[in-house]
């Protein structure tokens, strides 16, 4: 067990369990995440003996970064983890701040055909201070902060869901990261039941929706999830989302080459969001070795994008930031793994 795992209330009920005072859990939450100690001893305010009985529970070891590719205004971490496992972050520069991308899983098991990480199954997922740490690594790496957190890296957040909302609380409590709930976004290719969990938790977190699809017959050759929960089962599911949290959602949409960016599709695509509360993010496909889907080109995301408008749909095109340095989920892991 690690230290980064445990909340600020965890960490105040572990010093209670030990026979000793709450406010060190505050303390040693300041020691970890405004001090940055690298050993427990750097801890000077708790006594020894308290702390050496911490340090016997939980290890206060970091994740080890194995490469870094840097672009002007991108980089892309490669972390080893303690079983030798690799995941993946992307930090990313905004005019408004870093936004760093964060992986839940090793491997992921939704399948999704065009995915990198979806190749490869799941190996397992991320304890909380794996997904604490990811962060925790690049603003010290980088000497700057990070203000907004995407969860869109390798694996599917609500596969694990209980080490999501933890890691949540941790990067989002004041003395903490101190990253506001309505910075950080968290997105799935649609599992309905937590959906639902995830409307009646008490934070601001964004969420976002990989559709892809403005059918089943499309969404299900793409998506094997959309067989579990087929549109007419996922659409009212996040109309009732928007209407508990009165919160905007944003559909994410690949473009891929002549399956789901003909102008039948984005007619299709209007309807099926029509009166949602929602915006829609076009996503260029990033190309990837092992996979024969291809980028539509820009004059087909262009007529796409325009007829969105034209119905009176939000709509943006997704920045690119990692085209060139293997920044689409999953790509860098294969890469380091030879697979
Ligand atoms: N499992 C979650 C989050 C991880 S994937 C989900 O499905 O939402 C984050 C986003 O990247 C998803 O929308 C996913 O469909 C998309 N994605 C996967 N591979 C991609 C690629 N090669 N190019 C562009 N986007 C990709």
């Amino acid at each position: 067990m690690n230290i980064y795992g445990l909340t600020y209330e965890d960490l105040e009920n572990l010093f209670l369990e030990i026979g000793s005072k709450k406010f060190h859990g505050n303390q040693l939450f300041s020691w970890l995440y405004e001090k940055r100690i690298q050993s427990y001893d750097e801890v000077t305010n708790i006594k020894k003996e308290l702390i050496s009985e911490v340090s016997n529970k939980y290890s206060i070891d970091r994740l080890k970064i194995v490469s870094v590719e840097k672009d002007i205004d991108v980089c892309k971490y490669l972390f080893e983890l303690s079983d030798g496992e690799h995941i993946e972050a992307v930090l990313m520069r905004h005019d408004y701040g870093n936004s760093v991308c964060v992986s839940s899983q090793v491997g992921c098991n939704m399948g999704c055909r065009f995915c990198e990480s979806g190749r490869r199954k799941k190996v397992r997922n991320l304890e909380t201070y794996e997904m604490v740490l990811q962060i925790l690594e690049i603003e010290e790496e980088l000497g700057e902060r990070i203000s907004h957190v995407v969860v869109m890296g390798i694996g599917e957040p609500f596969d694990n869901y209980d080490n999501l909302i933890k890691f949540f609380k941790i990067i989002n409590h004041p003395k903490g990261l101190a990253i506001g709930a309505r910075h950080i976004t968290v997105s799935t290719c649609g599992v309905v039941p937590k959906i639902k969990e995830f409307s009646e938790l008490d934070m601001q977190v964004n969420l976002a929706i990989s559709l892809h699809a403005p059918n089943n017959e499309i969404r299900n050759n793409l998506m094997p999830i959309n067989k579990a929960y087929p549109l007419e089962v996922l659409i009212p599911c996040l109309k009732e989302y928007i209407k508990k949290t009165n919160r905007r959602l944003t559909f994410e949409y690949i473009l891929l080459k002549d399956i789901n960016d003909t102008v039948e599709c984005a007619e299709e695509l209007s309807k099926l969001v029509k009166g949602m509360n929602c915006y829609i993010n076009l996503i260029p496909y990033n190309e990837t070795n092992n996979l024969n889907f291809m980028r539509s080109n820009t004059v087909q995301i262009m007529r796409f994008y325009d007829i969105l408008k034209k119905n009176r749909v939000n709509v943006t095109i997704r920045r690119e930031f990692g085209s060139k340095i293997s920044a689409a989920c999953g790509q860098l892991r294969s890469k380091k793994e030879g697979v």
